[in-house]
C-alpha cells in the first residue's frame, strides 16, 4: 500500500520537468544579465554566441536559437547596424553567410559567460552522473526533435558519420566515420559541426542499436 509520501507527491515526470523548467528560468535570467549592459536582448546575444562558434546563413542562425526566420532576421539586423555582424556573399549567388565583426567577437566573448555558472555546477557531479545526465539530454533532445518542438540539432545520434556500437571496447563502442575514430557515451555530441542528418531509417536502426545495451 502506497504511504502518505507517496500519495502526496507528484508523479517524477512532473518533478523532473519542473526542475529543467527552473534551470531554464537560471538560463534566462543570466542572459538577460550579461545582455543587458552590453545593449542587445538575450536573442541577440545568443546569436553572436552561435556566429561566434562559426558564421551561418539566416536559416541556419534560426534554426540554431529555435525562433522563426522573422525574429532573427530581426536580430541579425540590429547587430548589422550596431556594427557586430556583416553580411557577406553565401555558397550561391542568393544566399548570405552571417559574420561577427571584430566588435562582435569582442561583445560574443564577454556576452557568452553566462552559461559558465550552469558549468561550474554540473562540473560538481561525478563523471559517471554527468555522462548519465548527458544520455539523458540525448534522449529528451531527440524526442523533441522528433516532435518538431525544435529544430533538428548537430547531433551524433541523428548523424550518417554515427556507427553505434560496433566495437568491443566497453570504453569507446561507438564509431564516428567522419573522424574514422572509436569514442564512449561520454564524448558524444549535441552540436557537431561535421553531422549530416542520415536518412530517417538509417537513424532509427543506429537508435535502436545505440539504446540495445541500456545506454539511454
Ligand atoms: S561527424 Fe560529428 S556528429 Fe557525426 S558521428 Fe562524428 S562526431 Fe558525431
Amino acid at each position: 500500500m502506497a504511504d502518505g509520501f507517496d500519495t502526496a507527491s507528484e508523479p517524477v515526470a512532473r518533478r523532473v520537468t519542473s526542475g529543467l523548467a527552473k534551470i531554464g528560468a537560471v538560463l534566462k535570467s543570466w542572459a538577460w544579465k550579461a545582455a543587458g549592459p552590453e545593449g542587445v536582448t538575450p536573442t541577440q546575444a545568443q546569436a553572436l554566441g552561435h556566429l561566434y562558434q562559426r558564421p551561418a546563413s539566416l536559416g541556419a542562425l534560426a534554426a540554431q536559437l529555435g525562433v522563426s526566420a522573422a525574429t532573427a532576421s530581426n536580430a541579425v539586423g540590429t547587430l548589422v547596424r550596431k556594427g557586430l555582424v556583416v553580411k557577406e556573399p553565401g555558397v550561391n549567388k542568393r544566399s548570405v553567410t552571417l559574420r561577427l565583426t571584430e566588435a562582435g567577437e569582442s561583445m560574443a566573448n564577454r556576452a557568452g559567460e553566462w552559461p559558465d555558472v550552469l558549468s561550474r555546477a554540473v562540473e560538481t557531479l561525478d563523471p559517471e552522473e554527468q555522462t548519465a545526465m548527458l544520455l539523458s539530454l540525448v534522449k529528451l533532445i531527440r524526442m523533441l526533435q522528433q516532435n518538431g518542438a525544435i529544430s533538428p540539432q548537430r547531433m551524433c545520434v541523428t548523424c550518417r558519420y554515427f556507427q553505434p556500437r560496433v566495437h568491443q571496447d566497453p570504453e569507446r563502442p561507438h564509431h564516428c566515420a567522419y573522424l574514422d575514430e572509436p569514442f564512449g557515451d561520454r564524448l558524444l555530441r549535441l552540436d557537431c559541426p561535421e553531422q549530416v542528418d542520415a536518412p530517417p531509417e538509417q537513424q532509427e536502426l543506429a537508435w535502436q542499436s545505440f539504446t540495445s545495451s541500456g545506454a539511454a
